[in-house]
């Protein structure tokens, strides 16, 4: 039988989207049916297995399936040992302390004595300790903004990626104490086959990744100022240069990455570029 890769993934919440999209961009094509937990891709062999995010580090554990995405908060509060074989950047969150308007928090040690409430009693208490405080932990699975409010707890320690929620519930992030993002988690024992069929999933997923971070340019330059090219654009090898049809000019492409962009693009027209063209990549290697 063919050797096949299984992957959990979140079935609905804040990782699914992202997570398929990512895989989807690697030429992996599948199709989703949201009353189905299984679906398998006829382009590349992986198989879909759609859980809850909380339930995937023990899946990828017990081998259930081979890899997984999940945060890396779940990953830590579930203390479960995988390899985190990338971090992929998105859903990215911060475990924060917030306390409710008028407490005075001075830090961490503000909270010795006091009831936390949190969904994350292992990355909290781990936290607490290495810092020596000590606090009573309340251990919520859900709307732990509430928790002060109808009295059970004093702070909180939860997921904030804006912070409107707790603005909601009349309380004031104070501190992030851990922050997060989105990982693809593997099985530590995973047979041979299997590893490098993961090896070619991650080949794409970096691709993928890389292209995101650039942008590709193309302009015209008058030829006179080729030579202050290549110390506006940095890094850059060498940028492809073609001549045009008149000789005092010349076209330029390169590739540039997309944090720099708007700096290099005004530095370029500054010096002269003309008909500057931007375009997104969809796939690129080092
Ligand atoms: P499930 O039904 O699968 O258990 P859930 O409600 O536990 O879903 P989501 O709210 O979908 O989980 O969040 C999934 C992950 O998204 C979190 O574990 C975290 O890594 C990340 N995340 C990003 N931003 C936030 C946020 N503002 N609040 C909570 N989680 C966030
Ligand atoms: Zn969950």
């Amino acid at each position: 039988m063919e050797n096949r890769l299984g992957i959990a993934v979140q079935k609905s919440g804040r990782l699914s989207e992202k997570s398929l999209e990512m895989i989807r961009s690697c030429g992996i094509d599948f199709y989703q049916d949201s009353r189905v937990l299984k679906a398998s891709s006829p382009s590349f062999p992986l198989d879909f297995l759609f859980v809850r995010d909380d339930d995937i580090p023990q899946y990828v554990y017990d081998g259930v399936a081979d890899i997984g995405i999940v945060g890396r908060n779940e990953l830590d509060e579930s203390q479960i040992e995988l390899d985190v074989v990338r971090n992929l950047k998105f859903a990215s969150c911060r475990l924060s302390i917030a306390v409710p308007k008028g407490f005075e928090y001075k830090g961490l040690e503000s909270l010795e004595g006091k009831r936390i409430a949190t969904s994350y009693p292992n990355i909290l208490s781990k936290i607490l300790s290495e810092r020596g405080v000590n606090a009573e932990l309340v251990v919520v699975s859900g709307s732990v903004e509430i928790t002060v409010d109808v009295g059970i707890a004093d702070a909180i320690a939860d997921l904030v990626s804006t912070g409107t929620t707790l603005k909601m519930n009349g309380l004031e992030e104070a501190e992030c104490i851990y922050s997060s993002s989105a990982v693809m988690v593997a099985s530590k024992n995973m047979p041979g086959e299997k590893r490098k069929i993961l090896g070619r999933l991650l080949e794409r997923i970096d691709a993928v990744m890389l292209a995101r971070k650039k942008k590709y340019i193309l302009f015209n330059l008058p030829k006179e100022k080729l030579s202050e090219v290549s110390s506006i654009i940095g890094s850059m090898k060498s940028p492809t240069v073609t001549p045009l049809l008149d000789s005092s000019w010349v076209s330029v492409q390169t590739v540039v990455d997309e944090e720099r962009f708007w700096g290099v693009f005004e530095k370029l027209k500054a010096l002269g570029a003309e008909g500057i063209l931007v375009m997104n990549i969809e796939k690129m290697t080092e």
